[in-house]
């Protein structure tokens, strides 16, 4: 599979509603974001935002979806480093446990079939008997957020994703889970695990919280 970004991905061929976007305040926003994101969040955001980045279906992510896949990279980038010089001048090591909790999620989104998880949570689908350009089979649905009876598309397969042609929503499971239970990420992830059945890992102790006994 050709993983590279398409030669004509220049900003020049974007619908006019999307350049009309005022760049500056879309990078605000983001900004904004990933500070009020926590850390486990931050990296499991990365992961999604760098697989399309260099995603070549045309219609999901598509041309701006890419582009702004590349966007949320950049400040997703941008709030890690932050933090990481944060926590080396504060001498804080209390983040140590995030890498486990992302590959934790990651694991399960691979384990865990969007589409049946959709539908377990009462969003029915239909199967369009099309495949996406990895071969995931293609479900269609009303919008959990804005209606409709087919703009919601929902793939399944290892990178489950969801995505509204309409307002734009689009979930991988982790996010998917979140929204649809309204609980935070490490919440979403110990409840997916507890449903199959997965060992969550240990929340992170700083060593003066050991408890001496004697
Ligand atoms: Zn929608």
């Amino acid at each position: 599979m050709d993983t590279s970004p398409s030669q004509s991905d220049s900003i020049t061929q974007f619908p006019t509603a999307f350049k009309r976007m005022n760049a500056e305040l879309f990078a605000k926003q983001l900004g904004v974001e990933c500070r009020l994101a926590s850390t486990d969040e931050l990296h499991v955001w990365r992961e999604t935002a760098a697989f399309d980045a260099v995603d070549p279906d045309p219609e999901f992510p598509g041309l701006v979806g890419r582009h702004i896949a590349r966007v949320r990279l950049d400040a997703i980038d941008q709030e890690i480093g932050r933090r990481s010089i944060l926590s080396k001048s504060q001498n804080r090591d209390s983040e140590l446990s995030a890498p486990a909790w992302s590959a934790l999620a990651r694991e399960l989104r691979s384990r865990i079939d969007l589409p049946k998880f959709l539908v377990q949570e009462g969003l029915p689908l239909t199967a369009t008997k099309k495949h996406s350009r990895r071969g995931s089979p293609e479900f269609f649905g009303s919008c959990p957020l804005c209606g409709g009876t087919d703009r919601f598309r929902v793939w399944g397969g290892e990178q489950g994703r969801a995505w509204c042609r309409q307002c734009g929503i689009s979930w991988d499971l982790i996010a998917a889970a979140r929204s649809i239970w309204n609980v935070g990420f490490r919440d979403a992830v110990r409840r997916l695990a507890s449903q199959e059945g997965v060992a969550v890992p240990g929340d992170f102790v700083p060593k003066k919280w050991t408890v001496r006994v004697g």
